[in-house]
């Protein structure tokens, strides 16, 4: 019922505003003053970031302040909230949505579906506005006046934060759908969100936070802006950040290649798996953040890859979400956001790189975050690597895409995805958690398995085999069956990793001068098949002189000319049989025009 929307932050923040004391010391100190800290920016600011709007929003009450509000509360209008709002309500409280200290008036509403922009001009992609649905609430609403205060109740009625209106305004569906999503129709999850979850009138004005809520299972990994900021940059040191949301899908080798290019460039590595609201088929958030604990233990460097589960509420705004997570990782503490393709992204709503795009209407000043876009990453066999269309020249033949929908069908067929795209440590938790689990009572995953191939394993289609022959007709993917599935699966866990052993294997024979690594019995095969070769020419030469210049039965003799041709293939055959290359056969190789010990420095005769 309430969704992200912004309101203006201008001059007149609140006391509750958190500040941060940056004092000219080596590093900025943070002063406690009533159990909130108190910001003061007259001095040098000595983080190599700062909050979206230039201020970390604190609108969490404690203490004395907190039990008057809560006892006020009890006396206030309600309006129930659901999950989504509390949700919402918690991350405008902890800064996750800095500047913003509540929910957008209309101005700053219109101006950000308008102009992805706050009528001040700061960025912001997506409104955050309220506008409650509900008969008791819409009863409620008409009862407020601007510059009254009004209690936020959740669904056990518990009392979650105390709003102050500041605007009341007719809240217009059809214009937030089309700005927001670009569409109206209702098959687009956030349009659809919109005509069930929205009222028709919606209120603006700051909020404070009377109650965080538990946070179940990511309580113990739980992160707010005001801890990131001082593990970041007075616990570690850091001198840059590089942050990382990620949505409904287990962790994969795509992730990995984004993670470990920034690992390279940049100190921190901040990850935060979203944990709220996900599609209805996905894997279970529990299971997720284990997946990644399983790969980061095992494949990160402990220091300086920090995961952190999102709770944040699922927009579906395709392009402007992925602005809406820069800044989110911004207010986080992160110098640099690192977007993936399709990052948010909606069924086919969208072009694949939409996300990327958005970012040309920023410049990065004004951004305040560096943003590193990376495009769709696969595993190429030949290059032995993970891979984008960047960097890797090979073709369908050598490749395995990573499709996170076509991984979660894989986990519903029971089968691990290949290693080469998600490591077995996440892949076996996950598979825990997918949901839906196995098959239906026809065999069958949510999607057809045909689709599942055709996203994971592209060859299939179009080759006999990974990097094999074209196949005469391409398969259709209707075809396919889970026999299929499994048959793909096995070439790629026999071969994948064999297609660039053999390469390497090969130049190995013919190239190094240290044969003792080479195979004995090969050679002594090549050695035996030239053995061969030698005694077949040698019949045939005795056959050539015996050879009559006409043969009397032209099917059982040869006459002297066929069988000299006869002769000649043998002798080409006996070049092509690949030498043995024994030691002493390619001592020739190894050679110094000077004695060794010139090489070493002495020039004495
Ligand atoms: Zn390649």
């Amino acid at each position: 019922m309430l969704h992200l929307g912004f309101m203006s932050c201008g001059s007149s923040e609140s006391v509750y505003l958190i500040s941060i004391n940056w004092v000219n010391s080596q590093y900025p100190k943070m002063r406690f003053e009533e159990e909130r800290i108190v910001l003061e920016q007259q001095t040098a600011v000595q983080y190599p970031q700062q909050p979206h709007g230039g201020k970390l929003v604190n609108q969490v009450l404690t203490g004395k302040e907190l039990e008057e509000a809560k006892a006020k509360a009890e006396q206030l209008p309600k309006i129930m909230v659901d999950l989504e709002a509390v949700i919402t309500i918690e991350m405008i409280a902890t800064g996750v949505l800095s500047p913003h200290t509540g929910f957008m008036n209309e101005a700053d509403y219109k101006s950000v579906l308008q102009t992805g922009r706050l009528k001040n001009g700061l960025i912001w992609p997506v409104p955050l506005s309220f506008a409650p649905i509900g008969e008791r609430n819409r009863e409620v609403i008409k009862t407020l006046s601007i510059g009254d205060e009004v209690a936020l109740i959740d669904e056990s009625k518990k009392p979650v934060a105390i709003m102050s209106v500041e605007d009341i305004f007719a809240y217009d569906k059809e214009m937030r759908a089309s700005h927001l999503f670009g569409t109206t129709d209702r098959s687009h999850p956030g349009v659809d969100a919109i005509y069930r979850r929205m009222g028709d009138v919606a209120l603006g004005g700051p909020i404070k936070l009377l109650s965080r809520a538990h946070w179940g299972p990511f309580e113990k990994l739980r992160m707010e802006p005001k801890d990131t900021w001082k593990l970041f940059y007075e616990e570690k040191k850091f001198r840059s950040v590089a942050g990382f949301i990620t949505g409904a899908n287990p962790l994969h080798r795509g992730h990995e290649y984004i993670h470990k290019n920034a690992l390279e460039e940049i100190d921190g590595l901040f990850i935060q798996p979203l944990v709220e609201l996900a599609k209805r088929e996905y894997t279970r958030h529990e299971f997720r953040m284990l997946a990644y604990r399983s790969v980061l233990e095992t494949y990160y460097p402990k220091e300086r890859a920090i995961l952190s589960p999102l709770r944040v509420t699922y927009i579906f705004a395709g392009p402007r979400e992925a602005v809406l997570h820069a800044i989110i990782m911004k207010n986080f503490g992160c110098t640099h956001a690192l977007i993936g393709r399709d990052h948010a992204g909606v069924g086919d709503f969208y072009d694949k790189y939409a996300s990327h795009s958005i970012f040309d209407q920023y410049t990065p000043k004004e951004l305040g975050i560096d943003v590193r876009l990376f495009h769709e990453v696969s595993y190429c066999l030949r290059c032995d690597a993970p891979v984008t269309s960047q960097s890797c020249p090979h073709d369908n033949r050598y490749r395995i895409n990573i499709s996170g929908t076509g991984i979660r069908e894989m986990l519903r067929y029971g089968i691990l995805p290949p290693k080469e795209i998600v490591r077995p440590e996440s892949a076996r938790i996950a598979m825990q958690g997918v949901q839906p689990k196995g098959v239906d009572e026809n065999g069958q995953a949510v999607s057809p398995v045909g689709k599942t191939i055709k996203a994971i394993f592209p060859y299939y289609l179009e080759y006999t085999r990974l990097g094999g022959p074209k196949r005469e007709r391409p398969l259709k993917p209707e075809e396919l069956t889970v026999r299929d599935l499994e048959a793909a699966v096995l070439d790629v866990r026999m071969n994948a990793d064999r297609i660039y052993r053999d390469i390497s294997d090969e130049y190995n024979a013919i190239g190094d001068t240290n044969r003792n690594l080479q195979p004995d019995w090969i050679m002594s095969a090549r050695e035996a098949a030239v053995a061969q070769q030698q005694m077949v020419i040698s019949d045939l030469e005795e056959k050539v002189q015996q050879a009559p210049e006409v043969a009397s039965d032209e099917f059982m003799y040869q006459n002297k000319k066929e069988a000299q041709q006869e002769l000649d293939v043998a002798r080409k055959i006996l070049e092509d049989i690949p030498s043995p290359l024994r030691k002493e056969q390619i001592a020739y190789r190894t050679w110094n025009a000077l004695p060794y010990r010139r090489y070493r420095g002495d020039d004495s005769n």
